[in-house]
């Protein structure tokens, strides 16, 4: 029996509707859809995080690992107050299609402490992620379990893993990616899911014939996602009229200057009044006229309250589950093509892939080196999707999902386990 969850928006059952689809569509029994459908193993503990001011704050923390068929487990580790089991155990389900889809030998997890990381000082945050990576770390491991950066989490924070780990089991740099460069970490890895994210939309735009030249572009989140696929698309002659972040949008019809936008950014924390725009809200940057839309915050942003007014052509989904079920559906009626997390922000895990790689050969790649490796792994992998979806008329995401599940229900049959 799969575990009920106690109402109210369930984002892991939304992703397992996606995967049950693709379990149906393949003709897999429903034993398989089950695994499938719940995670492997999750840990949950608890965080006594001792404030600067000397009150304990008593934090909940995760680690779900839900599917090994393909390799070790990889996934980021979130800090957020929103960061519940079930929105966890969701991420961790499409780290195993995502890995999949492009094809790395890993399979899925997803971590996540519920906190809002703006409301600790450094000191404190160290502590936390210390106490964090060492009542996870039974579980973890160069071959079991891997962890890299997710919202509100950064390199900084992974050499401290790597430090906390590497202080009770010896040192490895390959128990973690995203790690600052001066510590094994990759040439390339900070920008690599906005590069991805661009690799995708030029591939997409080519086979679905939407001319880039000119083309306008909204980005909804300005952290490292964002940012980065907004400062390499404008490599392709796009232009980006709309960006909003926690502190609100600007849109300008003519394009942005990105460059000055994030000097405005990194001094005054915030999008929200850079002169050079009108100011907008969060929701009139994702309905904005535009041809593409990229959502790259946090998920759930385009739902059933706004999808209908969605003006894009192709949405690029750079953030987790940025749509609602619901959203999914509408945006399919009005004929808008939208590319699934799953393929358009792989680029992140792929080149965390080939930080592990590199730590474990104890080599280092130039960042033109880990750019080209990147860009083949997003081409071979859009390119199947898309063939996957025209041969069966299937939209982007079931397609993407049914040759993911096909690949580790392969995987977990070699293995004999199913
Ligand atoms: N957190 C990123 C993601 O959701 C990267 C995960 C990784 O590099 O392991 O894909």
């Amino acid at each position: 029996m799969l575990e009920e969850h106690g109402g109210g928006h369930d984002p892991f059952a939304e992703v397992n509707e996606t995967v049950s689809r693709a379990c149906e569509i393949l003709g897999l029994p429903d034993d398989v859809r089950q695994i499938f459908c719940s995670t492997y193993r999750e840990i949950s503990v608890q965080i006594p995080l001792r404030r600067s001011d000397g009150s304990i704050t008593v934090l909940r923390g995760y680690r779900v690992q839900h599917n090994g068929a393909r390799g070790p487990y990889k996934g980021g580790i979130r800090y957020h107050p929103e960061a519940s089991l079930s929105d966890v155990r969701a991420m961790a389900s499409l780290m195993t299609w995502k890995c999949a889809i492009v094809n790395l030998p890993y399979g899925g997890a997803k971590g996540g402490v519920m906190v809002d990381p703006h409301l600790l000082n450094e000191g404190e945050l160290e502590q936390l992620t210390r106490r964090f990576t060492l009542a996870i770390s039974y579980v973890l491991g160069v071959n079991r379990d891997i962890p890299a950066p997710d919202v509100n989490t950064n390199a900084q924070i992974m050499a401290w893993i790597m430090d906390a780990y590497g202080s009770r089991y010896g040192h490895q740099p390959g128990i973690v990616t995203g790690k600052p460069v001066e510590l094994g970490g990759s040439l390339g890895r900070e920008a690599a899911t906005g590069r991805g994210v661009v690799n995708i939309i030029a591939e997409a735009a080519n086979d679905l014939g939407i001319p880039l030249d000119g083309a306008r572009v909204a980005i909804q989140g300005f952290g490292n996602v964002g940012s980065n696929a907004a400062k390499l698309i404008l490599e392709l002659g796009c232009k980006v009229v709309g960006v909003s972040d926690a502190s609100g949008g600007v849109i300008n019809s003519n394009g942005l200057d990105i460059d000055a936008l994030l000097a405005w950014t990194a001094e005054h924390g915030g999008v929200a009044g850079y002169p050079e725009a009108d100011n907008a809200t969060n929701n009139d940057v994702l309905t904005m006229d535009c041809d593409i839309l990229i959502p790259a915050a946090l998920a759930q942003a385009i739902n059933d309250d706004n999808a209908e007014d969605v003006k894009a052509r192709l949405v690029v989904e750079a953030a987790n589950h940025p749509l609602s079920s619901g959203a999914d559906a509408l945006l399919q009626d009005k004929g808008i093509t939208v590319v699934p997390d799953i393929l358009a922000n792989a680029g992140g895990v792929t080149v965390s892939y080939l930080e592990w790689v590199q730590n474990i050969q104890q080599y280092r790649w130039t960042e033109d080196h880990v750019n080209r490796e990147l860009g083949s792994v997003m081409k071979r992998a859009w390119g199947e999707v898309h063939a996957y979806a025209v041969d069966h008329k299937l939209p982007l995401r079931d397609a993407a999902m049914c040759l993911s599940v096909a690949r580790v229900a392969r995987a977990a049959k070699l293995r004999g386990y199913i």
